[in-house]
């Protein structure tokens, strides 16, 4: 008999018919033998609506005490209805809180990290063959307050219980059937990878992928919890997250586009030593993080640096550079919104030379400009104009063969 975790995503439990699927799937998986523990994701959109409603009412939306209390709302909610539909097909299950299933956090509110995990509770419903159904993204801070463990957080408490319980494996299911060679509703012909590595995929979340999130695939490879991206309508067998090593490395994995960034350059900065660690310390220390960074080669003592940031830190970003730019003496600061990334990733680039030359092609051939550049040992990445962005994707994922699998 194994222990498996089982995460439902918003769209995995929309609804009172997902709710009773997801029931019927939890039933299955008992009856082949396994134990289950759940959890779940707020209903639908529900999180975004209740982000909204904040906003509405007017108050302070900044992290803090009350907004973690209202978003973890939508996660409670599900747990006790999911509860209701197992039991209506005759599985015993029991709802609980991030804070009664053990999850000690610190107190960021919005985004607060997991510091503990006392599962004593959910151990004792599974010795009792009770199938513990618990909220998703949230725990209990150091200061008795709930937190919400930040947007996607529901991956990692699946992965942290995965790990805390030693779980057999963390099933993580969504409304795709795993992880695909490009975002699918972009891309017509990208197909589910079965295999990726830990590498492979911190790799792509890093670039924009948005499932599963980023802090739990980290988690995963630190803890060696082995994760199972797959369906909750189909329920056929998705992607594998593991450290394993195929053989035979594919060069170019997927094809990963974002246009959650923008762009700030500052321009006339003096080419002295320092100048750059002032901005981007500043910037650190405002909790901005910067993505890629360019600096071009001096002319006359003064240079250009363009760096990517969060578009929601874009203002702030702004003011703070426009602060250190009359600080330094630099020219100007000008931002650009208009701007989208789009990512190859693949662990077969180590050995095989010409992928970015290639990739610099496939974009020229498309009349698409490439901005700015960066790589790591596995990955090419380009900012390119956002209106250019789905044609960049669609025209690199063709080039690279990903469509045929
Ligand atoms: P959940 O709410 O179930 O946790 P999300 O809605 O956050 O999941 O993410 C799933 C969505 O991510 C899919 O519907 C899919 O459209 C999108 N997506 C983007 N890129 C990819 C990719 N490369 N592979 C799989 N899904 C992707
Ligand atoms: N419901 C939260 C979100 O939408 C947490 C999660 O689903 O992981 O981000
Ligand atoms: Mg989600």
């Amino acid at each position: 008999m194994g222990l498996v975790v089982q995460k439902f995503g918003g769209t995995s439990v929309a609804d009172a018919e997902r709710m009773r699927a997801v029931a019927d799937h939890v039933a299955f998986t008992r009856k082949r033998g396994d134990q289950v523990v759940l959890v779940v994701s707020a209903m639908g959109k529900e999180t975004d609506d209740l982000l909204r409603l904040a906003s509405e009412v007017g108050g302070s939306t900044k992290a803090g005490r009350e907004m973690d209390m209202l978003i973890t709302a939508g996660e409670r909610k599900a747990t006790a209805l999911l509860c209701l539909a197992l039991h209506e097909k005759g599985v015993p299950a029991e709802s609980y809180t991030g804070s009664q299933a053990g999850f000690i956090t610190d107190t960021t509110h919005t985004n607060a990290k997991i510091l503990e995990i006392r599962p004593d509770r959910l151990r004792k419903a599974l010795e009792a063959d009770v199938v513990p159904v618990v909220g998703g993204a949230q725990g209990v801070s150091t200061d008795h307050d709930v937190t919400f463990l930040g947007r996607g957080g529901s991956d990692t408490t699946a992965v942290a219980l995965a790990q805390a319980l030693g779980a057999d494996a963390c099933e993580l299911y969504t409304d795709v059937s795993g992880v695909y060679t490009a975002d699918p509703r972009l891309v017509g012909s990208a197909h589910r990878i079965d295999h990726i590595t830990f590498d492979e995929m911190l790799e792509m979340c890093a670039s924009g992928c948005p499932k599963p999130a980023m802090r739990s695939v980290e988690f995963a490879r630190t803890h060696g919890v082995r994760l199972h991206v797959r369906s909750a309508f189909t329920w056929e067998p998705g992607t594998w997250i593991t450290e394993e090593d195929p053989m035979e490395h594919a060069i170019v994995s997927g094809v990963v586009d974002d246009d959650s960034e923008a762009k700030l350059t500052v321009s006339g900065v003096p080419d002295r030593p320092g100048i750059a660690a002032r901005l981007f310390r500043t910037l650190a220390d405002a909790d901005i993080n910067v993505d890629m960074i360019v600096q071009n080669v001096s002319e006359a003592g003064v240079t250009d640096i363009s760096f990517t940031l969060p578009r929601e830190d874009l203002t702030e970003g702004q003011r703070i550079a426009e602060e250190i730019a009359a600080e330094i003496g630099a020219t100007g600061v000008v931002p650009d919104t208009h701007i989208a990334r789009v990512s190859l990733v693949g662990a077969g680039m180590k050995s095989n030379p010409g992928v970015a030359a290639t990739m610099f092609e496939v974009l020229a051939a498309e009349g698409v400009n490439i901005e700015m550049i960066s790589t790591s040992a596995i990955r090419i990445s380009c900012v390119v104009p956002e209106d250019d962005l789905d044609r960049a994707v669609v025209a690199l994922h063709g080039a690279f063969d990903l469509a045929t699998g």
